[in-house]
C-alpha cells in the first residue's frame, strides 16, 4: 500500500482525498500556492510544500514543481484530483518516469481518451453506442464533407478533436453554412488547442447528459456503478447532478453499463473513470470519457455505498478490485448542488472573506467543502466552494432533504448561487424530471 501521497490539487477535492488517505492510514503532503497557505487541508496534512505563486499556471499546473514536492518529501504517489493536471498525459508520464505512482490510468490511456476522435473510434470498436457521425476526422474534400453531413442529416455539429470545456464546437443547420463552419472550427481549434482535427456528429436537439461511472483495476476486474444525470448545466458547466438518472430503464442502463465494462477491458483501463453520454429517446450516445475522479462522484458514493477515492488509491497501490458487479446495488436517490462563490444575477465570481458560515445537516446530508468562518475565498481559481449532497430513499425524499438543507445553509460575506439552487429544487420541471441539457438556461435563467 502507498504510505505517503501528494495531493496535487486544492479546495474541496484536496480535503476529500485527504480524508480518504486518513482512513487508509496514508500520510498526506499538501502542495499549495501562496494563496492557499492557510487552507484547512494544508493545515491538516502531515506535510505541506508551497509550489509557487497564486496563479495556477505557476503552481497547480506546474508539473515539475509537484514532482519535486514528491521527491523532497519521499512520497510514493501523486493524486491529481480533477482539473489542473488530472488529464495531462505528459504529466502522468513524467510522474511514472520519476518513480512515483500516478493515481489514475496510464498516460497512454489518458492520451487515447483525450483525443475525442481516437476516443470515439476506440469506443465504437468496443461496442459502446456513439452519436452518428463522421466516424473519424474530416478531410479537406468539400464534396465529401457535404456528403457526410447529408448522410447524417442536418442539424450537425462540428467538433474539435482536442476540444474541452464546451469550447471548439459549432452547430450547422443548413448545407450552405457547412463548409464555412468547418473551416472556422478548424482555425479556432488550431489556435486554442494546437490541433486542427475536427469531426462531425449529428446534433441532438433535446438530449439529457447521462454518464456511467466505472472502476477498473487494470487486471481485468471492472465494475460499473450505475449512472448520473448531469443535465442541469449553464454554459456547459454542471450545476446539479443526481444518481440514478431519472427515467432511464434499468435494462437500458445495464446494457450500456456492460458495454462500458467491455470497453474498459479492451483499452486496459485502470482507476475510476466516467463515460459521458447524451441520452435522448431512450438511447445513449457516447461523447467522451473522463479519465479522473469527477466533481459529482459523491452522488454515486451515496447510492452505492462505495468510496470511489479510496478505491482509486487501492487500485493505484496495485490491489485487485474487491468489488464484483453483483455486489453493486443502487439504494435510493442522491442529488448534488454545486455551491459557487458567484453573483446569482450576473454569474461573475464573488471571491472574498466569508464572515458567516452555517453548514446544514440532518439525515442523508453530506457537505464536501473546505470553507469555514472567516475563510478567504481566493480570486484565482474555480468558484466552487461546497458540494451539498442529499440522499433519500426516493428522488422526492432526496429533493425534500436538499430543500431543507438549502434553507439552513448560510454563507455570508460573499455572494453565492444558493438562491438558484433553492429555485431549482422548487421548480416543477425539475421535480418532475422533465428537462434536457437546455432546461436550466432556457427555462430558469431566462
Ligand atoms: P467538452 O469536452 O468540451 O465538454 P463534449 O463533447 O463533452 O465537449 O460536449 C460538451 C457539450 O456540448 C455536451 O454536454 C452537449 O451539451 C453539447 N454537445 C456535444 N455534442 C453534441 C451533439 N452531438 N448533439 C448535441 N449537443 C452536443
Amino acid at each position: 500500500m502507498i504510505e505517503k501521497l501528494v495531493i496535487a490539487n486544492r479546495g474541496e477535492i484536496a480535503l476529500r482525498i485527504q480524508r480518504a488517505c486518513r482512513e487508509l492510514g496514508i500520510r498526506t503532503v499538501a502542495v499549495h500556492s501562496e494563496a492557499d497557505r492557510d487552507a484547512k487541508y494544508v493545515k491538516l496534512a502531515e506535510e505541506s510544500v508551497c509550489i509557487g505563486p497564486a496563479q495556477a499556471a505557476d503552481s497547480y499546473l506546474n508539473g515539475p514543481a509537484v514532482i519535486a514536492a514528491a521527491e523532497v518529501t519521499s512520497a510514493g504517489a501523486i493524486h491529481p484530483g480533477y482539473g489542473f493536471l488530472a488529464e495531462n498525459a505528459d504529466f502522468a508520464e513524467r510522474v511514472e518516469h520519476s518513480g512515483f505512482v500516478f493515481v489514475g490510468p496510464s498516460a497512454d490511456t489518458i492520451r487515447l481518451m483525450g483525443d475525442k476522435v481516437s476516443a470515439i473510434e476506440a469506443m465504437r470498436e468496443a461496442g459502446v453506442p456513439c452519436v452518428p457521425g463522421s466516424g473519424g476526422p474530416l478531410g479537406e474534400d468539400d464534396q465529401e464533407n457535404l456528403r457526410i453531413a447529408e448522410d447524417i442529416g442536418y442539424p450537425v455539429i462540428i467538433k474539435a478533436a482536442g476540444g474541452g470545456g464546451g469550447k471548439g464546437m459549432r452547430v450547422v443547420h443548413t448545407e450552405s453554412a457547412l463548409l464555412n463552419a468547418i473551416s472556422l472550427t478548424r482555425a479556432e481549434s488550431d489556435a486554442a488547442f494546437h490541433n486542427d482535427t475536427v469531426y462531425m456528429e449529428k446534433f441532438l436537439e433535446k438530449p439529457r447528459h447521462v454518464e456511467i461511472q466505472v472502476l477498473a483495476d487494470g487486471l481485468g476486474n471492472v465494475v460499473y456503478l450505475g449512472d448520473r444525470d448531469c443535465s442541469l448545466q449553464r454554459r456547459h458547466q454542471k450545476v446539479v447532478e443526481e444518481a440514478p438518472a431519472p427515467g432511464v430503464r434499468d435494462a437500458k442502463r445495464d446494457e450500456v453499463g456492460r458495454r462500458c465494462i467491455d470497453a474498459c477491458r479492451k483499452i486496459n483501463y485502470r482507476s475510476a473513470g466516467t463515460f459521458e453520454f447524451l441520452y435522448q429517446d431512450d438511447e445513449f450516445y457516447f461523447i467522451e470519457m473522463n479519465t479522473r475522479i469527477q466533481v459529482e462522484h459523491p452522488v454515486t458514493e451515496m447510492v452505492t455505498g462505495i468510496d470511489l477515492v479510496k478505491e482509486q488509491i487501492c487500485i493505484a497501490s496495485g490491489e485487485p478490485l474487491g468489488i464484483q458487479q453483483q455486489d453493486v446495488t443502487i439504494r435510493g436517490h442522491a442529488i448534488e448542488c454545486r455551491i459557487n462563490a458567484e453573483d446569482p444575477e450576473t454569474f461573475l465570481p464573488s471571491p472574498g472573506r466569508i464572515d458567516q458560515y452555517h453548514q446544514p445537516g440532518g439525515p442523508g446530508i453530506r457537505v464536501d467543502s473546505h470553507i469555514y468562518n472567516s475563510y478567504l475565498v481566493p480570486p484565482y481559481y474555480d468558484s466552487l466552494i461546497a458540494k451539498l449532497v442529499a440522499h433519500g430513499s426516493s428522488r422526492d425524499e432526496a429533493i425534500a432533504r436538499m430543500r431543507s438543507a438549502l434553507s439552513e445553509m448560510v454563507v455570508e460575506g460573499i455572494k453565492t448561487n444558493l438562491p438558484l439552487h433553492r429555485e431549482i429544487m422548487s421548480d416543477d420541471g425539475f421535480n418532475n424530471a422533465e428537462f434536457t441539457i437546455h432546461y436550466l438556461e432556457q427555462s430558469l435563467l431566462k
